[in-house]
């Protein structure tokens, strides 16, 4: 679809100008499916982020917030299954060193025969045959590199609520049902990674793990799955773009009774960003098989001993602020004139107004001066006067700005401004000093 490449394309390349997302260490040529996010990137993912917070952990009583560490014990991912499964199979060209996946498309004939041809360098009969890989990045802990020091950087976040479950559930005196909810970097070492911040190789998860009485995981599991769906109708995300895949027996992880991927249709296809997963006991039951410490809990209503359920789920903030941008992109026909805008709900677009005086004279600098430090002690606002007023507008349109603010001659004389909407174009009269409880208003998340 060479449209919608184009939309991807227009799309990083905003990104790069505007501050919301760069490449790695990029003076350097860049690092591999790794990003960092710049101004408005940092500010829109930290709004996704305290969002999902709220949601999970502040307006829920039955749940609790855990920031664990990256680094873990060992033992953690023989438990899980990390060190023995969590492996894709790969290729290596002998002659241009590169590694693929074994079941890369552009590979053309059988990796390991003499009719194997490599996709990078061309040759033929120099892929070996597949071999297991770990995904998980390891390295050495102390200053001794040898096997006895050696720890991985966490490859999901989940395992450290799975080891202080019973901490948790001691020191908050939660009962189950309850969950622990946690955002927090993880990392996997992907080998075909790719479509701009969609797959890397460090990312960053919030996940929520929700303990439940074995026999009732079905219900609870159903009612995350359309929890979480809400909370996405609730950033804006066009509903037709999003939709629940159920994973079939082949796609089911080792540990899942019953998974379904959240997915949106971004501008390369439908591709999940979020997964709620009935993990059912699993992962207790492993990490009290490899500690050797119960973890059971005693239902104190029934005396009743048990391993509790576990009904999880994981979206990538990383992933999330990749579908906000891609939803929010547009380009628009405005009096004869293109436009790009991002359509940010306005709850999560990184700045909230920009003030601009309409000239550099008359007083309107000095009231525009003084409007921007009162809204910025209350939002992220952004202040500029250089340019055209229809300059100024467009490069807000691009940022997402859902508020524009203009101070003019009639400002000056009755302490009036006008609010434009950066989606209905509309401009409205208000009252200087009654902006922050009107931008308050209508930003009500
Ligand atoms: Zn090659």
């Amino acid at each position: 679809m060479p449209a919608d490449n184009n939309v991807m394309e227009k799309l990083v390349s905003l990104a790069k100008r505007r501050g919301f997302v760069f490449q790695s260490s990029e003076i350097y040529g860049g690092l591999g499916s790794v990003w960092d996010y710049g101004p408005l990137g940092v500010e829109l993912k930290k709004n996704l982020k305290e969002r999902w917070w709220r949601s999970m952990v502040h307006e829920r009583e039955d749940i609790e917030g855990l920031d664990a560490a990256i680094l873990m014990h060992p033992k953690v991912w023989e438990a899980s299954g990390h060190i023995a499964g969590f492996t894709d199979p790969l290729v290596d060209c002998k002659h241009c060193k590169n590694r693929f996946r074994a079941d890369d498309p552009r590979i053309k004939g059988t990796p390991g025969q003499p009719d194997a041809q490599c996709p990078v360098c061309g040759s033929r009969g120099t892929l070996t045959a597949p071999r297991l890989f770990n995904l998980m990045f390891k390295t050495f802990m102390g200053p001794v590199e040898e096997a006895a020091a050696v720890v991985y950087l966490r490859p999901e976040t989940a395992q450290g609520i799975y080891v202080n479950y019973l901490n948790v559930l001691q020191a908050s005196r939660q009962k189950i049902p309850f969950g622990i909810a946690q955002i927090g970097k993880a990392f996997r070492n992907e080998i075909t990674p790719g479509n701009f911040t969609f797959r890397t190789r460090e990312f960053e998860q919030m996940e929520m793990q929700f303990f439940v009485k074995p026999g009732t995981d079905g219900e609870w599991f159903e009612f995350w799955k359309a929890q979480r769906m809400e909370w996405h109708y609730g950033l804006g995300i066009r509903r037709e773009k999003l939709r629940f895949h159920q994973h079939t027996k082949e796609e089911l992880a080792h540990y899942a009774k019953d998974a379904y991927d959240l997915e949106y249709e971004f501008p390369f296809g439908w591709h999940e960003f979020e997964g709620v997963h009935n993990r059912s006991d699993f992962d207790l039951s492993r990490h009290q098989q490899f500690s050797g410490k119960k973890l059971e809990y005693l239902d104190p209503a029934t005396k009743e001993r048990f391993i509790p359920y576990v009904v999880e789920t994981s979206v990538g903030a990383d992933r999330t602020a990749l579908v906000v941008m891609c939803d929010a992109y547009r380009e628009e026909t405005v009096e004869g004139e293109t436009r790009v805008v991002m359509r940010f709900h306005p709850a999560i677009a990184p700045l909230k107004a920009a003030v601009f005086p309409l000239v550099n004279k008359d007083g309107m600098p000095e009231l525009a001066r003084r409007i921007f430090d009162d809204l910025r002690r209350h939002f992220n606002v952004f202040y500029d006067d250089s340019g055209s007023i229809g300059r100024r507008y467009r490069r807000q349109d691009e940022a997402g700005t859902p508020y524009g603010i203009t101070v003019d001659g009639q400002s000056v004389g009755d302490g009036t401004v006008t609010v434009r909407d950066r989606d209905t174009l509309l401009q409205e009269r208000v009252a200087g000093d009654r902006l922050v409880s009107h931008l308050g208003d209508k930003l009500k998340m």
